[in-house]
Parts: C-alpha cells; sequence; structure tokens
C-alpha cells in the first residue's frame, strides 16, 4: 500500500478509508482497556497523527509495547473522525510494523525540554524535535517563496562559483582553498609557489556571488543568485555563522531606489507567503519561542519600509535618549545595537538607510557627488538589525578604479570587472539578502546557529 504523508492525512474527510503512514513516535499511552494511543510525527506538519492500536494485534506486545519516543513505525489503518479535543481525525490501526526502536537508556531526546546549546551538539537529532523541524519547513517555504518571487518578475536564476580568486568585499575575511602540502609547501625565494597550487594561484571561498552576478545582469538584465556563502570573520554573534547561505540580485538599468523598492517588495512577499502558508509552524514560535512574533510579521506586510539616510541616522542617534556600548559619530559604522535602536524604538518600523560613508563600505558602491557618501542600502528589522546589503554600483571606469587603488586592492584581479565598465556599461544595482537571518527573523528564533542545520561557526564544524 502507498504511504500517505500526515499532512494530508490530517486535513483528509475520507472517513472510513484505509490509509498508510509512517514516521517517528512522539509519544505512548497505554490504556487499561488493553490497547494504545501513539503520537506519529513524519515532519510533514507540525502536528502528528494519533494512533490507537487494539492490544489484539499480533505483534502487540512483542513490538507495539517496545515503541518509545523516536522510534520508527509504519501502521495502516481506517481513517476515523476523532472524538478528541486537539485534533480532527485519527487511525485505528490494523497492521503495525516496528522499524528501528530507540532505546530511552540512551534516546536523548526524551519528553523533558533541552536548551538549544545543548541540542546544538546533537545536530544530527535535532530535527526531530518540534521546534527544529518547524524551523526546517520555514527556510523552505522561505527558499521556495524566493524562487517564486523572482520567477514571477522574469529574474534568470544564476549559479555563480563557490571558489574564487577575487575578494567581493574587499574586506579580506577569506577561507582559503589549497591542495599544497601545509607541511611542506613548495617555495620560490622564500614564499609559497601557488604557481604549484591547483589552481596555479590562491583561491578562496566566495564571500558574495555579487561580481559573477553583475557581470550576467549587463547581459540579461535582471538575475539572482541563491547559494552558500563564506566569511573567515571571528565574529561570535548570535547573527553571524562561517557559512551562510545569500540570495543575491542584480539588475541593469536600476538605481538606489529601484533596489530599494525591490528589496521592499521581496521581503514583505517572503513574510506574506509564510503568514499564509506555514500558520501552526509559526503559531508555534510565537507561543513557545517570540511572542512578539505574528504581529511582527504581520505588521510588516501592511507598512510601508521607512527610508533615511545614514546621515539622518546619525542625528537620530546622537539625539537618542539610550545608552549605547559603541559611541555614535559620522563615518562609524552602525553596530547591531544601533540598528536595533533605530528600526524598533525610533521608527517602530523596517527601515532601509542609503548613502552611507564611502570609507566604511565595499570599493563597488558607486559614489555619490557629495564625494562622502556612496548610493549604499541596508535594510534593518527590529530584532534581527541587517538583514540586506546593497548598493547602486559604480558603472563609471575611472571612478571605480579610483576605488579600488583608494582601498589599496590588487586591480589586476579586478581587469574583468573593470572590462564591463569599459563596454556597455549601465547604472545597475543589487543587494544581498542573508537566508539565515531572514529565517530568524521570521521564526523568532533568538540565535542563527539554530536556523541552519548544521552550522559552522569558529571552532565549531562538527558533523
Ligand atoms: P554585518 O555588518 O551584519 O556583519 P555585512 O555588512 O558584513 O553584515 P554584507 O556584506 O552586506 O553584510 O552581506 C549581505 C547580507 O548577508 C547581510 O545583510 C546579512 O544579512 C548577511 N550576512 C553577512 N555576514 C553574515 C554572516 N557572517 N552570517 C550570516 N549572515 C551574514
Ligand atoms: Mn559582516
Amino acid at each position: 500500500m502507498k504511504r500517505t504523508l500526515i499532512k494530508h492525512v490530517l486535513a483528509s474527510t475520507e472517513y472510513g478509508s484505509t490509509v498508510m503512514v509512517a514516521g517517528w513516535v512522539r509519544t505512548r499511552r497505554d490504556s487499561k482497556g488493553g490497547f494504545s494511543f501513539l503520537e506519529i510525527n513524519d515532519g510533514s506538519a507540525f502536528s502528528g497523527l494519533q494512533i490507537i492500536v487494539p492490544g489484539e494485534l499480533d505483534n502487540y506486545e512483542s513490538d507495539v509495547l517496545r515503541l518509545t519516543i523516536g522510534s520508527a513505525v509504519a501502521v495502516e489503518g481506517e481513517l476515523v473522525e476523532s472524538p478528541g479535543a486537539g485534533q480532527s481525525v485519527e487511525v485505528h490501526a490494523a497492521r503495525v510494523r516496528a522499524f528501528g526502536f530507540a532505546d530511552p537508556e540512551e534516546y536523548p531526546l526524551q519528553k523533558k525540554r533541552i536548551s538549544f546549546e545543548k541540542l546544538r551538539e546533537l545536530a544530527h537529532l535535532r530535527a526531530r524535535t518540534n521546534t527544529f523541524g518547524a524551523v526546517a519547513r520555514v527556510r523552505n517555504a522561505l527558499a521556495y517563496a524566493t524562487h517564486k518571487f523572482y520567477q514571477e518578475r522574469d529574474f534568470l536564476y544564476l549559479h555563480t562559483p563557490m571558489i574564487t580568486s577575487s575578494d567581493a568585499e574587499g574586506a579580506g575575511e577569506m577561507f582559503q582553498v589549497t591542495t599544497l602540502d601545509l607541511a611542506a609547501p613548495p617555495r620560490l625565494d622564500g614564499e609559497v609557489d601557488y604557481s604549484e597550487d591547483f589552481f596555479g594561484k590562491p583561491t578562496y571561498l566566495t564571500v558574495s556571488g555579487q561580481l559573477g552576478a553583475e557581470t550576467y545582469a549587463l547581459a540579461l538584465d535582471r538575475v539572482y543568485t541563491f547559494g552558500p556563502t563564506f566569511r573567515a570573520e571571528n565574529s561570535n554573534t548570535r547573527r553571524h555563522l562561517a557559512e551562510f547561505w545569500m540570495i543575491e540580485p542584480e539588475v541593469a538599468f536600476a538605481d538606489l531606489a529601484d533596489n530599494a523598492d525591490l528589496a521592499e517588495d521581496y521581503v514583505r512577499y517572503l513574510f506574506r507567503y509564510i503568514l499564509d502558508r506555514c500558520s501552526d509552524d509559526l503559531e508555534f514560535f510565537n507561543k513557545w519561542v517570540d511572542d512578539g512574533l505574528l504581529a511582527r510579521l504581520a505588521s510588516i506586510t501592511d507598512t510601508d519600509f521607512e527610508r533615511i539616510t545614514y546621515t539622518e541616522a546619525v542625528e537620530v542617534l546622537e539625539k537618542a535618549d539610550a545608552e549605547f556600548e559603541y559611541p555614535v559619530n559620522w563615518g562609524a559604522d552602525l553596530q547591531s545595537e544601533h540598528e536595533r535602536y533605530l528600526t524598533e524604538v525610533a521608527y517602530g518600523k523596517p527601515l532601509i538607510v542609503t548613502d552611507y560613508p564611502a570609507d566604511i563600505k565595499a570599493f563597488y558602491m558607486r559614489r555619490n557627488d557629495d564625494g562622502k557618501t556612496v548610493a549604499a542600502m541596508d535594510v534593518l528589522v527590529p530584532s534581527v538589525g541587517e538583514i540586506v546589503g546593497g548598493s547602486q554600483r559604480e558603472e563609471r571606469h575611472d571612478v571605480l578604479l579610483d576605488s579600488i587603488r583608494a582601498k589599496g586592492l590588487p586591480e589586476e584581479h579586478y581587469w574583468w570587472y573593470l572590462d564591463l565598465r569599459r563596454f556597455g556599461s549601465v547604472p545597475h544595482s543589487g543587494f544581498g539578502l542573508g537566508f539565515g537571518r531572514l529565517v530568524q527573523f521570521a521564526t523568532g528564533m533568538q540565535n542563527i546557529r539554530d536556523v541552519i542545520p548544521f552550522p559552522r561557526t569558529p571552532n565549531s564544524a562538527e558533523f
């Protein structure tokens, strides 16, 4: 018989029909009347399915009474409208097949709550908990909605390389990729001889797909990437990972205002999508993780984002009646505490901050006429802070070359990027949205390590 996912069984009204389901046991209660209740979950829905197992089954004692939390089981039986509160249907088992058991003395995920910190050490099992199942479903819905959003708007999905020889952010926070023997690398005049390395030169894991996306936007008009990026920054914060996924749209003939419109439309589209499709999971997060979550998501879908310049943001922060750990002054980068004050306290809604000082932003951002700022934008949201970073790109060859030199970057690495400004250059813009931060915002989960299956952070790459 063909198996049905529990989410479809829960939505079915075909009472009296026979169904087959399979999953992992969440609870087992044995009744005095000689039968048992099982709740099983297969991850397809937040809720599990209640199964009633009669004691008359051949393997009732040998198997059913050994099913404890975490055991795997398949059940065939009749779909029945449930008399009990809390579920609409249940299954009266005619056959139960036990797969792997889970010794309750050994299996770590028993009834009592385990901290998220502890669960990180059990990353191979944590997907079986309510929280991590819900995170996985919301993450999946946001990924699907991302493709849907861009495909509906005629963007081309682009795969940019993970191994690169150029530093897209110019920040030097890259992991090196090499096949050289680290204990005894080949040397030439005392220096490591990279001509003997796999690619014949030093290479790294990419920090962004943007530069590659620009080459395609300048031919195919609008593209987006959605892939992993890597940063060897030693930020042990609750919103940084060493490996994280980023979505990077890039659009030709688009200026900074167009870029901000796109980011706002996209973010609002995502939250509307999950409010419509993931209500059980979001209600769970609202109840157990962050009681302001649903209100915050709903308010984002129907409020326009505020748009202010960096200079205005600094003025607001200087006047703020708040104690900041880091001082605020024009020219300094906004810290997470400043970003959160602006979006949570000062404006009470998502914020797009534009026109940052050139000195704190990447070389490729378009220089403004004031000579001090660039056409950058960050989208800030409550609780998480920066979720999107983007800009209008410098399309003028000589200005770009000047910025590369001013930042002390090796201009010979960027010859192809400069070429784009020599042939058919046009104004163009794009941004990067950190997928982990998005999932954090969408679920209310405090730590980015708990919204990706296997987090990579300094000193941690287990599994
Ligand atoms: P931050 O100042 O928060 O470190 P950034 O300015 O370095 O961010 P960008 O280079 O603009 O970030 O990257 C684009 C987006 O990628 C950010 O808005 C953020 O959502 C996400 N992001 C950046 N670094 C990380 C990281 N280490 N882990 C997870 N997400 C990140
Ligand atoms: Mn960073």
